[in-house]
């Protein structure tokens, strides 16, 4: 790393000593390098823990700061810190991060030409590496296990690591590999950490990667600054565009959509309406895809329209929201996802708009996926999960934590808490449509879809009612008590709670074995009735002053946009993302209170040595100016 030479050897020397030592050279290096001041959560214990030749296994979510349990010990340890993770184009980023603080990093991965792999190879062997960065599948390679074998390591980091749980929503094969490192390093401590652990990855992850002795660390997931909302899909394009006028004008943030043909209309959409943004799917050519999400790093205020390829280990600081067009597969998912919106810590949104027509979708992907029966439980007991937070009349935070083990009081900051769902007695509704379907299903041997028998309920004479004589049906107009979109929440909530399940290509309703209990009366079904103003974006409080500069006083906005533009040209110039030379954050700061001297901005949360000496002066005239 970039402290001097006899720094760095003394503090090698009298590191054989005890752990308060080393805890001095861990918040040393986390002072001068990273100009932070303390420690976050349990930080701390597990840098001791990796310092100390022990293994850890760590669980914290999105932006806890994660990155840091690693690299301050591969600062504090002899030898090269081997990270191994599956966001090959990531690594570029890391890198560049990590250099501009002074840190020497580099990564090997099918992207690089010889000449440069060359060039990395030769500096670890020569121990001039603090960090390499490895995909998993690099470690199936021969060559450079052996490579391995000719440096020294300081430690394994096995960032991402609920890739090797196949309970998990993300399973990849190369990360099975991944338990030979033991096995040919026993000495070396490894790390594991991930964003996205039920008890039952948790337990996987463990197993899988034979980290026995590992002591484990699970940090609390809760995401404060996060307001999670969930609103019945309507109008979902023009419902994002509402939200993002009133709420998020000018801000960066990601949209996912199910399908590629969905991301390319939404994306479309929104630059039609003036709203910056790009696609990225699968679909699209690799160059594509690497210049769209370039450009998400790099610029201010653009929005990613995306399936779930994209994200994964996307480190951007200032995403202020993450918005889901359809249902997430499962709460892993879906949490990692809105956990891409505000690392910073500044607050941020994630919002979902769900529809019954989700409910029939998912059912049926899942059916018709490969994988054999076991596979399709699971991802069905991920879908119920899902589906169980939606229609939740509780905290969204509440139950959200509960699926990772975690215990939490009404947070004050969701939908349901904001404005709490009435809930209703809809035990007669409930008894009406399941008897429609089983009806249908027993006099005449009829499965239908939801439109239909809330057709029936609410003794809509239409063709296809006529055609089947439905309206002949006991049933027939015996539901008009609620309306249209009532109904479709009705049979919404009965598909979650799992007492109605759909069937087959064109979403047929068919009854479960609990239906039984609601038609025999033995019985209550509880619903949750949508406040009337949640009908587009659930908007729950006052819009905050939106974009970036919220919240500073009138006097500091023109000087905080002074530092963005300064950034954005230093940025532009160096080829990396805006957030990697300083984050929102601390020009936030800076300019809250300009600091007068280099000493003052030393102090500047973000502020280490490396950019100080690089930066600071220009920061110090751009206040001048
Ligand atoms: P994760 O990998 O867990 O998602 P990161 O390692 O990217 O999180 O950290 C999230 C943010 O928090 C980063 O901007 C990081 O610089 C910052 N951060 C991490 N640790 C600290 C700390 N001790 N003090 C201040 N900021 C921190
Ligand atoms: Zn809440």
């Amino acid at each position: 790393m970039a402290l001097p030479t006899d720094q760095r050897t003394g503090e090698t020397d009298q590191r054989t000593g005890d752990t308060d030592q080393r805890t001095g050279d861990a918040l040393d290096v986390l002072r001068r390098v990273f100009g932070y001041d303390s420690f976050r959560g349990e930080q701390r214990e597990i840098i001791d823990q990796l310092v100390g030749g022990g293994d850890a296994l760590v669980l914290m979510p999105t932006g806890g700061g994660k990155s840091l349990c690693y690299q301050i010990p591969a600062l504090v340890r002899d030898g090269v810190a081997v990270v191994v993770s599956p966001l090959i184009a990531l690594m570029q980023d890391q890198v560049d991060a990590l250099t501009t603080l002074g840190v020497r990093a580099g990564f090997l991965n099918s992207t690089q030409d010889f000449e440069a792999r060359r060039l990395v190879e030769t500096a670890f062997l020569a121990g001039d590496l603090d960090l390499l960065y490895l995909a998993p599948e690099a470690l199936r390679s021969e060559s450079v296990l052996r490579l391995l074998d000719r440096g020294s390591i300081a430690l394994f980091a096995i960032d991402e690591a609920h890739c090797v749980a196949q309970w998990g929503h993300d399973f990849r094969p190369d990360y099975l590999a991944l338990s030979m490192l033991h096995e040919r390093w026993p000495s070396v401590p490894r790390i594991a950490l991930t964003a996205t652990a039920t008890p039952d990855t948790h337990t996987e992850i463990a197993a899988r990667l034979n980290l026995k002795d590992a002591r484990h660390f699970v940090a609390s997931f809760d995401r404060p600054n996060i307001q999670y909302r969930i609103v019945p899909k309507r109008e979902p394009k023009k419902q994002l565009l509402d939200l993002l006028r009133t709420e998020h004008p000018g801000d960066a943030g990601i949209v996912y959509c199910l399908s590629r043909a969905s991301v390319e209309k939404t994306a479309e959409f929104l630059v039609q309406n003036g709203v910056p943004a790009l696609p990225y799917h699968a679909g699209l050519d690799a160059s594509t895809r690497a210049a769209n999400q370039q450009r998400f790093l790099r610029e201010d205020g653009l929005v990613m329209v995306a399936t779930i390829a994209f994200g994964m280990g996307i480190d951007k600081p200032d995403v202020r929201f993450v918005a889901h067009l359809d249902l997430p597969k499962s709460i892993e998912g879906y949490y990692q996802e809105t956990g891409r919106a505000g690392r910073d810590g500044l607050p941020s949104t994630a919002w979902l708009a769900y529809g019954l027509s989700d409910v029939v979708q998912q059912r049926k992907l899942i059916e018709g996926s490969d994988g054999d029966l076991a596979r399709r439980r699971v991802l069905g007991a991920h879908l119920d999960a899902m589906l169980a937070l939606c229609e939740t009349v509780r905290c969204r935070r509440v139950q959200l934590l509960a699926y990772f083990g975690q215990q939490a009081e009404p947070c004050g900051n969701c939908d349901t808490c904001l404005t709490p769902p009435e809930s209703w007695d809809g035990t007669v509704a409930a008894q009406k449509l399941l008897s429609t379907v089983l009806r249908l299903h027993r006099e005449r041997d009829q499965r239908f879809g939801a439109g239909q028998s809330i057709d029936i309920l609410l003794g809509r004479q239409t063709d296809k009612v006529s055609q089947h004589r439905h309206d002949q049906l006991s049933v027939f107009g015996i539901g008009t008590e609620l309306t249209e979109s009532e109904w479709r929440g009705v049979v919404r909530q009965l598909l979650a709670q799992g007492l109605l399940a759909v069937e087959g290509d064109y979403g047929t309703l068919v009854l479960t074995d609990a239906s039984g209990d609601v038609l025999g009366k033995r019985r209550e079904v509880m619903m949750r009735r949508e406040a009337p103003r949640a009908a587009s974006t659930g908007r729950t409080a006052k819009p905050r002053a939106a974009g970036a500069a919220a919240a500073l006083s009138p006097a500091a906005e023109p000087v905080f946009e002074r530092l963005r533009a300064w950034r954005a040209a230093t940025a532009k110039e160096q080829g990396v993302p805006a957030y990697v030379i300083f984050h929102d954050a601390t020009l936030r700061q800076i300019a809250a209170e300009p600091p007068a001297t280099m000493a003052d901005l030393a102090r500047v949360n973000g502020v280490g040595e490396n950019k100080l000496a690089k930066y600071g002066q220009q920061i110090l005239d751009t206040l001048a100016e």
